[in-house]
């Protein structure tokens, strides 16, 4: 992942939804992003702040090379954390830095059929995968949202289907789990992305998915990319626990 610091400016904001926000990115930047052709590509916002900057990571939703921008999803989930609150209150002018892309994962057109779940957070890259399908692609999708007033429908394949999943009240991940658990398997080879809340995602759909299904490494791109109750540094202390603990440090956990 390219570590040169870029220096973008808030363009517009949008909200999207009850807890979706969209900034525009443009500015001198711009010109050295260097896109990596991944539909998960990823960049670290460097969030200003009056101690400092404080690191998160966030997906690269679109890029437009007519405006010059680029534009990221921010999940507001209320006024705890950093760039949450930032993203609220981001307003054209604002300078925002950031190192990147990374990325690894894009759906490949030799699978039979693609697998694609995960919450708000996950929902700028799956919908930037679904763009990417063929036409003829065939696939089961599932977003978990807080409610209805939380979907955003993106395009996709007539042969790849949306579930949108309502939690609620439940803890985040639960109900997406139940969900895909639940859905018929297809035939053929399956190209699968999950990502979420990190414990459901690690711990109840990684093993359905590899061992209960038995999908390889190489097609299923599975890792969590928030914990609940912790920050992103203390999540990442998380990852990197885990990957120990497998013996085995998976790129999800230098993520
Ligand atoms: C590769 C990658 C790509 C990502 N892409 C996106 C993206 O495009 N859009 C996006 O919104 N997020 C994305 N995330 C997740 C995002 O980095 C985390 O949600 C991050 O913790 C948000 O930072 P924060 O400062 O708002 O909250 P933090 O300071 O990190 O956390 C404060 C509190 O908020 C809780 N929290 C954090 N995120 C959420 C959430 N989504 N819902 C509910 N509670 C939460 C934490 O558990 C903690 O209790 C991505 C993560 C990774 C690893």
């Amino acid at each position: 992942m390219a570590r040169t610091r870029l220096s973008f400016v808030v363009r517009r904001t949008e909200r999207l939804t009850g807890h979706l926000i969209r900034v525009h990115l443009g500015g001198p930047g711009f010109e050295a992003f260097q896109p990596n052709g991944f539909t998960d590509a990823y960049v670290k916002l460097q969030i200003p702040g009056p101690d400092g900057d404080t690191t998160r990571t966030y997906t690269v939703r679109s890029i437009d090379p007519e405006l010059e921008q680029i534009a990221i999803d921010f999940v507001y989930h209320g006024q705890e954390g950093v760039a949450g609150p930032w993203a609220a209150a981001a307003k054209p002018g604002d300078q925002l830095d950031l190192t990147g892309p990374g990325g690894a994962y894009s759906p490949s057109p030799e699978a039979d059929w693609h697998l694609l779940a995960g919450d708000e957070s996950a929902l700028p890259a799956i919908s930037a995968a679904c763009a990417a399908l063929p036409a003829s692609a065939v696939g089961r999708v599932f977003v978990e949202v807080t409610g209805p007033e939380d979907e955003l429908d993106f395009a996709r394949p007539e042969g790849v289907e949306l579930t949108w999943i309502h939690r609620g009240d439940r803890e985040p991940g639960v109900t997406l789990a139940e969900a895909v658990r639940a859905e018929p398997w297809l035939d053929g080879e399956a190209h699968v992305f999950i990502h979420g809340e990190a414990q459901v995602v690690m711990h109840d759909l990684r093993p359905y998915i590899r061992k209960e299904r038995g999908v390889p490494a190489n097609r299923a791109s599975i890792s969590g990319y928030w914990r609940r109750g912790r920050t992103e540094e203390t999540f990442r202390q998380w990852k990197r626990e885990l990957a120990e603990s497998e013996g085995a440090a998976p790129a999800a956990a230098r993520r």
